[in-house]
């Protein structure tokens, strides 16, 4: 890090908790290696602060915040401006300093289709089948129909909870590509092959002996499957996928990818691929998963 002085523009993450972050890696990384006079820091936002720690970050010329759980949808309401596609999602995880407060993008679905594109995984024209409809698989759900994907499949232990998704995103994209069912009804899709992505909490650390969906049959219609979770570095998802011939990968390139396009907004410098990817080495390493 560049030595802080009277033009060090600070940066930071705003949430609860914050302790296990890695987005000031991320961040640091980047402007140590773009010599650029940046710090990123952790806030803790207590409930009930939100709007005073906007406000606050505004008045101390912060230049750029991340927001995380549990403030990403009602950071909405403080915001100045908003990324449309941040607005069709309804979560934030992006405010980018403009005149008179912030402007809220989320580089959360950004960063997970670059991270796709990085893999060489194309939605545009792709039947994708989202696993869950909680605040995560939602978002993914709009990300997919607006990058052209030609159907998606909503597919979550609460049906209810999948058909209000698929509603939502057809009455916003004023289309009809995206379909609910529930989990045990997976023979219902249609035939082919297909992407999965892996939205729910199913599977994440201490619980990495579970998968959302355990039956072979299922993972014989996935030809890639995206995990969301990165702890551990390999699900039990992604051992069912690539049981079956799939590709499988982990959500840790999204979590770079989201913290590298808000640096691109914060600094207003774009970040190379081979530098993005000496980031994902060094993230790694600090989740123990570089051996
Ligand atoms: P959430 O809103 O709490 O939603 C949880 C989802 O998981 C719901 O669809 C829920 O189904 C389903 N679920 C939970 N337990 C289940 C079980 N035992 N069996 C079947 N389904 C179950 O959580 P979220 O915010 O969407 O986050 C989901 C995951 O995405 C988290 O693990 C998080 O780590 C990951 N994530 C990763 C990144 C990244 O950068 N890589 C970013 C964001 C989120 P019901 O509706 O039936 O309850």
């Amino acid at each position: 890090m560049q030595e802080i002085n009277g033009r060090t523009k600070i940066c930071g993450l705003i949430g609860n908790p914050v302790e296990h972050t890695l987005s000031p890696l991320i961040h640091n990384t980047l402007s140590r290696a773009l010599g650029k006079n940046f710090v990123y820091v952790p806030f803790l936002v207590e409930d009930g602060n939100l709007k005073t720690a906007v406000k606050g970050a505004y008045a101390l010329n912060v230049a750029g915040l991340n927001v995380t759980v549990p403030y990403k949808s009602e950071v909405i309401s403080q915001v100045k401006e908003m990324d449309e596609l941040a607005a069709h999602i309804g979560a934030v995880n992006t405010l980018v300093r403009c005149e008179g407060g912030y402007k809220g993008f989320n580089t959360d679905m950004t960063g997970l289709y670059r991270a796709m594109m990085s893999e060489g995984i194309v939605l545009s024209g792709e039947k994708v089948i989202v696993l869950g409809a909680g605040g995560a698989a939602r978002a993914v759900v709009f990300m997919c129909v607006h990058f052209g994907a030609k159907a998606v499949y909503v597919l979550n232990r609460t049906r209810k909870k999948a058909e209000e998704v698929t509603e939502e995103a057809n009455r916003t994209f004023r289309k009809n590509c995206v379909y609910a069912l529930g989990l045990t009804e997976y023979e219902k899709l249609p035939e082919g092959k297909f992407l999965a992505i892996q939205s729910t909490s199913v599977g994440l650390f201490p619980n990495t002996e579970e998968a959302v969906i355990e039956e072979a049959g299922f993972y014989e219609k996935i030809h890639t499957g995206y995990d969301l979770v990165y702890s551990p570095f390999e699900t039990k998802f992604m051992r069912l996928v690539k049981k079956q011939e799939g590709k499988a990968y982990n959500g840790l390139k999204m979590l770079l990818y989201q913290g590298v396009e808000a640096y691109e907004y914060f600094s207003k410098e774009a970040v190379s691929e081979a530098l993005s990817l000496e980031v994902y080495e060094k993230m790694k390493k600090a989740m123990g998963a570089d051996e």
